[in-house]
């Protein structure tokens, strides 16, 4: 293992103790069910993270993974996670927890996927389902259940979600999971859990307070760093509009709107209020957008998620609920309509385009306000956010 100590960490990027790379899923010894499920969901090489993070979660170690939205985290512990469990088990061996519902659902559809070919069991464990059903399926002993934290710690404290045979903990999104709303429901699951436990973290961002928070939790994880030179970011072009005021975003968004729908494109606001507001502007004005926040009823908010996974929704007017983890392939352009209120969540929002080295642009919205906010940001992740130029349209075709 190459020590990396000297090497500069630049802040937000954990430094890596653990560099080895195993090249292709052949070589990672799987189960042969499973390397089946890997290569029929239409994987043919392991991703950067994935050849360096599958491995030593296999062999057991804690691990803290941190690469670029879309480089396939997901996959990276959906494997690890399946080729740890014991299918002949009828009772859950991994937990998964993400942020947000939506996310959740999508990790279970991935799980299942790739474990296709194996006798194995994966119940998405959410809030805003129908709570019977959920201990229903959770008595069926599902090998991995993944979930978000609420209805998780509910299902545990009824005892309905067994943890005697936990072997794995996993967080997605595990900066936001350790910290605002969620820590202490995750520390109260995490007492439930059987000492011997797992932990694996990944996230595309891992600021050093929630760093240092690992280390009550976690023992010696090995750490992995996916460098700068080998994410995707650079496939996301930065722009910026100074729309200088408030009050002439509106316009801005009804010019770009030709531009908006080449693609499909997510537009982020900071409230749920301004993201209803701004949904009937735009509808007012006959603009056709779909719009999604953490208000709504979850079969609503299920519903729009399908019609814009399947394209029939083009324009998604959103908050951060959207921010980190959901894979639509097709978005190609996000629109900070307002600039987020934290670093973090910016580099997640625009990762929502440019999955897995597909093109991506991101169009920001700055008054003469924001202009310093914006600033910060570029210093931060050492990029450039230029003006947007005219030819915007040409980069998303
Ligand atoms: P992250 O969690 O890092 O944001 P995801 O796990 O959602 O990224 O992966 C992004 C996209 O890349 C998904 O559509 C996924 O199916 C695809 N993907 C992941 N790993 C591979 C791979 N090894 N080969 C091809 N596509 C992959």
């Amino acid at each position: 293992m190459a020590d990396k100590g000297l090497e500069e960490v630049p802040e937000g990027q954990i430094e890596s103790n653990y560099d080895e790379v195993t090249d292709s899923f052949d070589s990672m010894d799987l189960k042969p069910e499973l390397l089946r499920g890997v290569y029929a969901y239409g994987f043919e090489r392991p991703s950067a993270i994935q050849q360096r993070a599958i491995m030593p979660v296999i062999k057991g170690s804690d691990v803290i993974a941190q690469a670029q939205s879309g480089t396939g985290k997901t996959a990276t512990f959906s494997i690890s996670a399946l080729q740890k469990i014991d299918s002949n088990l009828k009772a859950c061996q991994a937990l998964i927890l993400a942020p947000t519902r939506e996310l959740a659902q999508q990790i279970q559809k991935v799980v299942v996927a790739i474990g296709d070919f194996m006798q194995v069991e994966c119940h998405a464990c959410i809030g805003g389902t129908n709570v019977r059903d959920d201990m229903k399926a959770l008595q069926d002993g599902p090998q991995v259940v993944v979930g978000t934290p609420g209805r998780v710690h509910d299902m545990i404290q009824r005892r309905v979600l067994k943890t005697d045979n936990m072997k794995m903990f996993i967080l997605d999104e595990a900066d936001e999971m350790l910290s605002r709303g969620f820590t202490e429901q995750i520390y109260d699951i995490f007492q439930l859990l059987p000492q011997s436990t797992q932990v694996v973290l990944l996230s595309a961002t891992m600021p050093q307070d929630v760093l240092e928070v690992t280390t009550k939790f976690m023992r010696d994880p090995v750490r992995i760093l996916v460098k700068k030179a080998e994410l995707t970011l650079e496939g996301i072009k930065q722009f910026y509009i100074a729309v200088e005021k408030e009050e002439w975003k509106l316009d801005t968004l009804s010019d770009l709107y030709e531009t908006v729908t080449i693609t499909q494109a997510v537009i982020f606001c900071n409230t749920r209020r301004k993201v209803d507001w701004l949904t009937d502007k735009m509808r007012e004005a006959n603009f056709t957008v779909s719009s999604m926040h953490g208000e709504m009823p979850q079969k609503e908010r299920d519903s729009i998620m399908q019609d814009f996974r399947q394209g029939s929704s083009r324009v998604l007017i959103s908050t951060d609920v959207w921010a980190r983890g959901i894979d639509v392939q097709q978005v190609s352009l996000v629109i900070n309509y307002d600039l987020p209120t934290n670093r973090e969540n910016y580099i997640h929002r625009i990762g929502r385009s440019g999955r897995f080295g597909r093109k991506g642009v991101a169009i920001n919205f700055v008054t003469s306000d924001d202009v310093r906010i914006l600033r910060d940001i570029e210093l931060y992740y050492s990029t450039q956010i230029d003006e947007m130029p005219m030819n915007v349209a040409d980069l998303l075709s």
